[in-house]
């Protein structure tokens, strides 16, 4: 693998490029964000999102997702604020569309389901905003892209090497023998900026410029922490205006919440869980300001 030649995202690149909060910050300009996702067997995953999404410094999220869902995600997560979608399978409605047009950044896909759905198409094909796509919407994507030209730039995949195999049809191991040429390559095709997640992480643009963090350890390698990074880099989506900083900077600060945590004597690789992620952004922060 030639890392070498890699730029390596480092604290103090974070610390150069994290957005100031200034004194007069209001909630709007803080950041609006929607997080669309979640059958009610996965209501864990939109929580997390939400919770990360603020523990970042969001202004206000919404999550929309099925009426069912709502009394447990706001019982984890009271300061977040409801869209109630009649399922996650049909066109989004005008009204749906009108409503998340009001924000800055939409995240979706965090346990979607993978039956058949026309929800992503119905939002990429309506709204310009940036849009984050995890977890089962990437499987909505890969239907998407396969049967419409038409390509936008401001599309976020974050697929781990097992979805971005889905989405190239190459096998896990051609990923890990190349993977910045394959997320180079498939970025400019598709025109989308991807943040393939793994020990180390690589961000690539639209155009193929790429980015590595090397933050991060295998106590992350567990069900809820790729919640959490979505819900990191919607924020960070919505306070910076280059989105591959906003990536790199993201992706770097979740595997740093996850190493002082360790660092820290918080927790283990075995004992870690995302919801620990979500607290450990507190020190990370302190360590950067
Ligand atoms: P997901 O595969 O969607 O659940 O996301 C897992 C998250 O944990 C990603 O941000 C990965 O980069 C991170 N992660 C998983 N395993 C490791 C590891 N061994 N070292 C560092 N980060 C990891
Ligand atoms: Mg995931």
């Amino acid at each position: 693998l030639d890392v070498a030649s890699r730029r390596w995202r480092t604290t103090s690149d974070v610390q150069a490029s994290f957005p100031n909060r200034g004194t007069y910050a209001h909630k709007g300009s803080n950041g609006r964000g929607v997080i669309i996702g979640a059958q009610p067997t996965m209501p864990g995953s939109v929580l997390l999102s939400s919770r990360a999404a603020l523990r970042s410094g969001a202004g206000l999220i919404t999550v929309a997702t099925l009426k069912e869902n709502i009394s447990i995600i706001a019982n984890g997560c009271v300061e977040a604020t409801y869209h109630v979608l009649p399922n996650l399978i049909d066109r989004l409605s005008d009204k749906d569309l009108k409503a998340f047009d009001q924000f800055d950044a939409i995240a979706v896909g965090m346990g979607m389901g993978r039956a058949k759905s026309e929800l992503l198409s119905s939002l990429i094909e309506n709204l310009d905003k940036p849009v984050v796509i995890d977890a089962d919407g990437l499987y909505h994507l890969k239907t998407f892209l396969d049967q419409k030209a038409e390509k936008r730039a401001n599309l976020i995949i974050t697929p781990h090497y097992g979805e971005m195999a889905m989405l190239s049809n190459l096998p896990v191991s051609e990923i890990k023998k190349a993977p910045f040429e394959v997320s180079k390559q498939f970025a400019i095709k598709h025109n989308l900026y991807i943040v393939l997640k793994g020990k180390n992480t690589i961000i690539t643009t639209p155009n193929g410029t790429q980015m590595v963090s090397n933050q991060g350890n295998p106590g992350l390698a567990k069900g809820g922490t790729g919640d959490v990074l979505s819900g990191i880099l919607l924020t960070m989506i919505m306070q910076h205006p280059s989105i591959l900083e906003a990536l790199a900077n993201g992706s770097y600060i979740h595997g740093m919440a996850a190493d002082l945590l360790i660092d820290l004597k918080q927790h283990t690789e075995i004992d870690l869980l995302a919801t620990d992620v979500i607290e450990g952004l507190s020190q990370v922060f302190r360590t950067l300001s």
